[in-house]
């Protein structure tokens, strides 16, 4: 079932054509085996996250959906049945005469609440919005008000970019790529916004196009110029022009001059860049749990306490892993009935 959802979300998922349709190759385009690249492929489309974000806040039927989110009928039932497709969501019936379905979450997909929190914890952090911090979030199992971290699972420490190394693990390789040549630089990223405040749709702006996302990706594996970043990626170069501009003017990267005459730049990840790399890791536990048959492409090890690691989203204060049926929020907002977003005065 995990390969095939795999499958399902590179076969399905929509893209509008950026570069000029390639010709017909010998070969097909080779790409990284990544997790978090499979599990982004799931989350890059902004209607799917719209709705596995409003199952998490626990709705389940398709008129929920469609008053919350406002989207048409039919693309709403075609990401519906997609997520079913690939394993997040399942549909269960709660009324046989006449037949009604409900959707729930899968084990697959309530695990994907401490990615979700990692992706929260960056947007509140380092992205502005109205309210700045949305949710307050509340661990039932220890009854604090908490800010999970994402935590290294030998040391319980949190983890930071430059505190990791990694190496190849049994599923490291390339495979050819289904959507190498094509990206949409997200037409419909504004669709994120849709609905609720929320700080994951804040991070999902910038890391949910697939391009941006992996251009970041090498940057946390080490690419700094752009022959390197052409190189390992395969991208057109006005492609990936695009995104490195659209990483400095996000504050993701910074560009230093390092030779003169001829001028030449390389990107640096700066303290925000470094930031995403929580949730990054977060999302790679994830896909490496679900979407990669027991075999992970990459092995992290933690240089801080010298062991091999699986990153878990951990509550700050009773330090253990959280998960989406222990925690509750406050929201710092309202939603009037006519869908008008009102900040709570203090938020
Ligand atoms: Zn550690
Ligand atoms: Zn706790």
């Amino acid at each position: 079932m995990k390969a095939s959802s795999a499958k399902a979300a590179k076969s399905t998922a929509p893209v509008v054509d950026e570069a000029p349709p390639p010709a017909p190759a010998a070969s097909p385009a080779l790409e990284r085996n990544c997790s978090v690249g499979r599990a982004i492929s799931i989350l890059s489309d902004a209607w799917s996250f719209l709705v596995i974000r409003e199952c998490l806040f626990g709705a389940k039927r398709f008129g929920q959906f469609q008053a919350l989110l406002g989207l048409p009928r039919a693309t709403l039932t075609e990401r519906l049945t997609r997520l079913t497709e690939q394993g997040i969501l399942k549909k269960v019936s709660y009324l046989a005469h006449p037949p009604r379905y409900e959707y729930r979450l899968t084990t697959m997909g309530l695990d994907l609440y401490p990615s979700m929190i990692a992706m929260l914890r960056f947007g509140d952090q380092w992205l502005k919005g109205v309210p700045q911090v949305p949710l307050r979030l509340i661990h039932r199992s220890c009854g604090c008000a908490c800010e999970p971290i994402v935590a290294c699972s030998a040391c319980g420490e949190e983890v930071r970019a430059r505190e990791v190394i990694y190496r190849d693990g049994p599923g490291a390789g390339m495979s050819p790529s289904s959507d190498l040549l094509r990206s949409r630089r997200s037409s419909d990223s504004e669709q994120y916004n849709r609905g609720r405040p929320s700080s994951v749709s804040r991070t999902l702006q910038i890391i949910g196009d697939r391009w941006t996302f992996k251009v970041s990706r090498e940057a946390f594996l080490g690419a700094r110029r752009f022959d390197e970043f052409e190189a390992r990626l395969n991208i057109s170069p006005n492609i990936l022009t695009d995104r490195l501009n659209r990483l400095v003017e996000h504050g993701v990267f910074e560009r230093r001059l390092y030779q003169k005459l001829p001028d030449r730049f390389e990107y640096r990840l700066t303290e925000m860049g470094l930031a995403l790399y929580g949730p990054f890791i977060a999302i790679l536990a994830w896909g490496d749990r679900w979407l990669a048959n027991g075999k992970p492409p990459l092995i992290l090890t933690h240089t801080a306490c010298g062991h091999d690691f699986t990153p878990e989203v951990i509550c700050d204060k009773c330090r253990k892993p959280i998960a989406a049926w222990e925690m509750s929020y406050e929201r710092n907002y309202d939603i009037t009935e006519d869908g008008e977003i009102r900040v709570k005065p203090g938020a």
